[in-house]
């Protein structure tokens, strides 16, 4: 099949590899409708992540079933399934208290590299979730964005506690805070404030739900927000880029008892004790356990409720992969669809 490999930093090539296999019975092999760069592949890309030789890349996949393990029961071939970027048993007890990311069984999906023709998925039963028929392909785009930035950006919301009532603004317009404003839409936020600087996604924050934009980042972006809530900060922030100063921009913008919740892949931040001390903020997050979400979240796409897939503003031929990299690297697309 073919697949995309990262060689080195800013090195993607799409390449022959070997076809994946049922390698124990509870394993899946899905045939791939599309999969997409996602913005922490840009990490190792820009070599900020180290590489330990060519890494087959993508994490993020939407497919149909070609083949499953003797043990698997929940999902049969050529049913359209979604899954998140680690593999759950969805019955351990960390699974049931809606952690799946942290399952006691978790295995890496994108270590089978999605950004190719066939994945294979291991725990199938726990991870995959079936749409109720083959979806009409204008939906695919928001199925795909259910896999990570969608159920990422929905937890980042559900971590910050968002709700009826509550003021919620978002750190980072990525594809995870841009589909954070969303989540903060649908669970009945009364204001949601974006952080953009960029004309187009400050646009599509309006659309999926954004009340009010703020330009400035860092001290600035702080003295906004406060500006914004009566000096207070606000009830809820979204952290979604995983920098020390997307995080202290975060805390700082939140009132006392407020919440943030923090799903930017966190990248040397060090917290200061005596600030957060002080601070009296909540803070929940870490990789966002998207399979707790997914049934809800296919149902609101299935029902045409929301339309995640609009973040993809960029679709390329899977052997395109490589231009997909540079145009989300250089910030010339928020999110590249892959379609093998
Ligand atoms: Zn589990």
């Amino acid at each position: 099949m073919r697949g995309a490999v990262l060689h080195a930093p800013g090195d993607v090539r799409v390449e022959e590899r070997d076809d994946p296999r049922i390698l124990v019975p509870t394993d899946a092999v899905i045939r791939l409708s599309a999969t997409c760069v996602c913005g922490s592949d840009l990490w190792p890309y820009r070599g900020i992540e180290k590489l330990d030789g060519p890494s087959p890349m993508g994490h993020e996949y939407v497919g149909v079933v070609e083949e499953v393990g003797s043990d698997v029961a929940n999902v049969r071939p050529g049913q359209f399934v979604i899954g998140s970027f680690f593999a759950s048993d969805n019955t351990c007890e960390i699974c049931r208290a809606g952690y799946q990311t942290s399952c006691i069984h978790r295995e890496p999906v994108g270590a089978g590299g999605a950004q190719a023709e066939y994945l294979r998925v291991p725990l199938a039963d726990g991870t995959l979730v079936a749409t109720p028929d083959l979806p009409p392909q204008e939906l695919v785009p928001s199925l795909l964005a259910a896999s990570d930035v969608l159920g990422t950006g929905w937890f980042g919301a559900v971590a910050a506690e968002a709700g009826p009532g509550k003021t919620v603004a978002v750190v980072g317009d990525g594809a995870v805070g841009l589909l954070g404003v969303l989540a903060a839409r649908q669970l009945g936020a009364e204001r949601i404030i974006a952080m953009s600087r960029h004309e187009s996604r400050q646009s599509l924050a309006t659309d999926f739900g954004a009340t009010d934009i703020v330009a400035e980042r860092g001290d600035e972006g702080i003295a906004r927000i406060k500006d914004l809530t009566d000096g207070l900060g606000a009830h809820s922030v979204i952290e979604a880029v995983g920098t020390q100063e997307s995080m202290m921009q975060a805390i700082r913008s939140t009132r006392p008892g407020g919440h943030v919740g923090y799903v930017g892949v966190a990248h040397d931040v060090a917290l200061p004790g005596d600030e957060l001390f002080f601070s009296h903020v909540h803070l929940h997050g870490g990789p966002a356990p998207v399979r707790r979400f997914l049934p809800d979240l296919i149902d609101l796409i299935w029902n045409r409720t929301i339309d995640p897939g609009r973040v993809f503003d960029l679709t390329l031929p899977l052997e395109q992969a490589a231009e997909g990299y540079r145009a989300m690297d250089e910030r010339r697309a928020i999110k590249a669809l892959l379609q093998p």
